[in-house]
């Protein structure tokens, strides 16, 4: 079953014509297909390699890392996730409004002064330093749950681990503050990687014991991600915040971590040739501004273009990568991304003509365009290649 929803906040022309039509626009004819049994397929995959009884708290930052927030997060929760991390407040609050009781964890964004937003919505603040536990104890006129974020040494939001101690026991002393759970993030790609996050967790759990030592009652612990959980940290922490794996994917070499159990959430993305241009002797491509910026040599093939360039989140390959697409199961070269338009080389593919499907990621006959493509050859992460392609497509769900 096919349901087509568009983009929440901006709702193009295109995408209301998408939805009138139940089809796909006719007008700008990009679309990613998501597949939403992948998600919940995911969950029951992910609990089986989790100790019984830990929970999952499951990201939908970044649009549901670009698979749209709401529909995801719909399915995350008949899946059974235990919270769902969010990115943005207006994220959040299209969520509240489709999951009224479910737990809605902000992850750090706000300034003190956002907090009564998040109260007035029921959204649990994450804490990273003690003004926003202030602003928290200043606007809640009830005990209101807060998550406390700790730097286990990323460096980036939460209060430093060694001054985490002190800074949590005086949080826990303010006014209308419950702390329901300390948690920390501990990014790594590789093996080095996890041995550094290895010890960063084992200092965190040290942490927690010296906060429980102290009298406080933490009852929620977390300090692993997807990586954590696919290379075998050990803590003895009670939940995990997982976004990569539940949407099959890895930001993990292939060679170190097998992801083929997981299904990938997007299917595919794809478009469709809307001019083809025809082969003739001086014909140039992008005489000026070739991929790059770089003048490009003259191209005498055929070649067609597709409305789907750098403004959709595009990025073809950086300097010496080439990137392809699939038309009728071939593999055509991308020969330059424009803000709005990309040209492609029809030479594999002489017959393709006007209105043909266009696949920039995923599976066409024998051949397929993976996420792991895409990144290498734009030399980017593969969350980021997929959010940011997501922002201008119509969005196709399979049930
Ligand atoms: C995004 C995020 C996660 C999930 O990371 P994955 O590697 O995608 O599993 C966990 N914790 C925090 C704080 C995050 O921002």
């Amino acid at each position: 079953m096919l349901k087509i929803s568009t983009p929440s906040r901006i709702e193009s022309a295109e995408n209301i014509a998408a939805r009138s039509f139940g089809s796909v626009a006719l007008t700008r004819a990009n679309w990613i297909e998501i597949d939403l049994a992948a998600l919940e397929h995911n969950v029951a995959v992910v609990r089986s390699m989790l100790e019984p009884g830990v929970r999952i708290h499951a990201c939908v930052k970044s649009s549901a890392y670009g698979c749209g927030v709401v529909e995801v997060s719909q399915r995350f929760a008949a899946a059974g996730v235990d919270a769902l991390c969010c990115g943005t407040f207006d994220e959040a609050v299209h969520i509240r409004a489709a999951l009224p009781k479910m737990d809605l964890i902000m992850f750090g964004a706000t300034l003190p002064d956002g907090i009564p937003a998040y109260l007035e919505h029921g959204l649990i603040p994450s804490v990273h330093n003690i003004e926003l536990a202030r602003a928290v104890s200043r606007f809640a006129t009830s005990p209101t749950r807060v998550h406390i974020k700790v730097d286990g040494g990323w460096g980036r939001l939460g209060i430093p681990l060694p001054h985490a101690k002190d800074a949590i026991l005086g949080i826990a002393r303010l006014a209308n503050i419950e702390i329901e759970a300390v948690y920390t993030h501990l990014p790594f790609t590789d093996l080095p990687g996890r041995d550094w996050a290895q010890q960063q967790t084992t200092a965190f759990c040290k942490l927690i014991d010296d906060l429980r030592a102290s009298g406080l009652k933490v009852p929620i612990t977390q300090a692993r991600a997807s990586n954590g959980v696919v290379f075998g940290i050990t803590d003895e922490c009670n939940a995990v915040s997982l976004g990569s794996i539940l949407y099959g994917k890895s930001s993990a070499p292939r060679d170190l971590a097998d992801f083929s159990n997981l299904r990938p959430a997007c299917r595919s993305i794809r478009t469709k040739l809307i001019h083809v241009h025809p082969a003739f002797p001086g014909k140039t491509v992008g005489r000026t501004t070739g991929l790059h910026g770089r003048p490009t040599s003259p191209f005498v093939g055929i070649t067609g273009v597709i409305p789907f360039g750098r403004r959709d989140g595009y990025a073809g390959a950086r300097s010496g990568e080439t990137a392809y697409v699939l038309i009728h199961g071939v593999r055509a070269p991308i020969l330059a991304v424009n803000s709005e338009l990309s040209v492609v080389d029809l030479s594999g593919v002489p017959d393709a003509g006007l209105g043909d499907d266009v696949i920039i990621l995923g599976k066409d006959r024998d051949e397929e365009i993976t996420l792991e493509d895409l990144s290498h050859w734009q030399g980017a992460g593969q969350t980021d290649v997929l959010v940011r392609m997501s922002g201008r497509l119509t969005r196709v769900f399979h049930q």
